[in-house]
């Protein structure tokens, strides 16, 4: 701190003595938020800087808003079901609007519930925008601040493509800001986000066309999950346009706008949304002054640990560009805590074996290695893979069907589950407890010794053969 006192000083403005806290947070998002709390819990003194919402991109303009949107689509898909149910019900219409507003005021209470988290937990909040000085010092609205330790969790924010009218789409972040329910949309991406809010506003009846660069959606995940879920969009009745690349987007005389791909062109859309991929907020902190360093897509590189490239500073969650997501900013975001406050130096993320979900429609639910990677690891002859195709029977009585797919991917003598891979109606719920097995390191065995619950879905993970 002597050292911001003596920059200020040399400069010609008045000095200002940096206010010092033993933990020091940048972010008031899912990690920031969480290792601040779990910090303070520990009695040191602890800061936390946000410049916009508390709750971060999770709550606002991420996976709450989402979900949300999600469960409004899933209520869209039940409706449509109900007269093969017996129910004498029709569609009459849906207010996009009332949802919102709804949403917001839900968001609205989070954001309170957050601030009214931080003040209990004795956790200072900053509000303003942060960026390092010189030597371990942060300025916000004019004013000093510095930690004994400094942690970062400052996110990303959502990229456009660099083509001629980009600007006239939106992002995830606008998405959540419509009003309406745009009547043609053109989603551009073939990652989670393109596969949620694709089957979000199709299930709510906009006239949606996916654009992707490549043959299928997901193509990171399993080959099954990749190919089934690229199968589904286009049985969902998305236009799915594949291998376009963008080349500009213009808005013609009535309005509406028209998106030239190298597929061709196509127009009509009164909404087009990038969902191409998010950029980390590293470029706006001034990290130089401080000797912490991004990789070239600007995520701070960190080991381990949480530790950047200068002492005393940490980065964590979306801003290192690794697993970006919620559980995951927050669990490095607590291990953090414990290490540097609760005298648990060994104690760090374990990055190995995340379950995640995309909330498609139907949605996928995933864990471990993909069956290329476990190829990759254990060689092809130490594998053991199960299949299971079927129908939910949820759909038994349904013109509308919809199948389940799942895989278990096994590696060694002992058949340890080193994978597992499924989409279909429910297995977003299902997912958390197979983790916890598979966490543990259970075998194919222990999966056969499980008694079935029957009739469910999640019963095919434990016969299969
Ligand atoms: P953030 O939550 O982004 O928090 C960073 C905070 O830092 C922000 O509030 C920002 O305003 C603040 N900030 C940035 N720069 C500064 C600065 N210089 N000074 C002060 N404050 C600053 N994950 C899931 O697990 N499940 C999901 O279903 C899911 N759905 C998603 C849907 C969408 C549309 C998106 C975009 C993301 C979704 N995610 C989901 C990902 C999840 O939201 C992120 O992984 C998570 O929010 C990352 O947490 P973080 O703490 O690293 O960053
Ligand atoms: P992703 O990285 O998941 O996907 C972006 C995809 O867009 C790429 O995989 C790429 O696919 C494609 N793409 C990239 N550039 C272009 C381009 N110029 N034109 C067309 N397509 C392009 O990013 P998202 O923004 O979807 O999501 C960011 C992260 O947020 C996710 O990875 C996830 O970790 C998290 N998230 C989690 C959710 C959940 O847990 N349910 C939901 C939403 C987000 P290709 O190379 O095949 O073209």
């Amino acid at each position: 701190s002597a050292l911001c006192l003596r920059k200020r000083t040399f400069s010609s403005m008045p000095p200002v003595t940096p206010k010092s806290f033993d933990y020091l947070v940048i972010g008031g998002g899912s990690g920031g938020i969480a290792s601040a709390r779990r910090a303070a819990e520990f009695g040191v003194s602890v800061g936390l800087i946000e410049s916009s919402r508390l709750g971060g991109t999770c709550v606002n303009v991420g996976c709450v808003p989402k979900k949300v949107m999600f469960l409004t689509a899933m209520h869209s898909e039940y409706l449509h079901d109900q007269p093969d149910y017996g129910f004498d019900v029709e569609k009459k219409g849906f207010s996009w609007s009332m949802v919102k507003q709804k949403r917001d005021a839900y968001i609205k209470r989070l954001n309170d519930i957050y601030f009214g988290n931080l003040e209990r937990s004795k956790v200072e909040y900053i509000k303003g925008r942060a960026k390092f000085t010189d030597n371990r010092c942060l300025e916000v609205d004019g004013q000093l601040y510095t930690g004994k330790h400094i942690m970062i969790a400052a996110g990303g924010r959502p990229i456009m493509p660099d083509i001629p009218g980009s600007e006239l789409g939106i992002t995830s972040d606008g998405f959540f800001e419509l009003e309406e329910l745009p009547k043609k949309t053109a989603v551009v991406g073939a990652g989670y986000i393109a596969v949620e809010l694709a089957g979000i506003l199709n299930d709510l009846g906009s006239d949606v066309s996916l654009f992707i660069r490549k043959q299928q959606a997901l193509r990171n995940f399993d080959c099954m999950v990749s190919e089934n879920v690229t199968e589904t969009i286009q049985a969902s009745g998305i236009t799915l346009v594949t291998g376009s690349v963008s080349k500009s987007l213009v808005k013609s005389g009535d309005g509406t706008m028209t998106y030239e791909t190298t597929a061709g062109v196509f127009s009509g859309f009164d909404c087009v949304i990038w969902a191409v991929g998010r950029t980390p907020n590293s470029d706006i902190l001034d990290l130089d002054k401080v000797g912490v360093k991004t990789d070239k897509a600007g995520n701070i590189l960190v080991d381990e640990y949480q530790n950047t490239d200068a002492p005393g500073i940490y980065a964590l969650g979306d801003i290192c560009g690794r697993a970006l997501l919620t559980p995951v900013a927050i669990r490095a975001g607590r291990m953090l805590a414990h290490r540097l406050f609760d005298n648990k130096p060994d104690l760090k993320m374990n990055y190995n074996l995340i379950a995640t979900v995309v909330f498609s429609h139907p949605p996928i639910g995933t864990i471990g290695l993909t069956e290329a990677e476990a190829e990759a690891k254990y060689k092809r002859e130490n594998l053991k893979i199960y299949q299971s195709t079927f129908n939910n029977m949820y759909f038994a009585l349904t013109e509308r069907k919809e199948r389940t797919k799942m895989k278990l991917i096994c590696a060694g003598p002992e058949e340890k589950v080193v994978g597992l891979h499924m989409q279909g109606m429910g297995v977003d719920e299902m997912l958390q407890g197979f983790s916890v097995a598979i966490t543990m390191g259970a075998t194919k065995k222990d999966f056969d010794a499980t008694v079935a619950i029957h009739p469910t879905s999640g019963e095919e993970l434990v016969t299969m053969r």
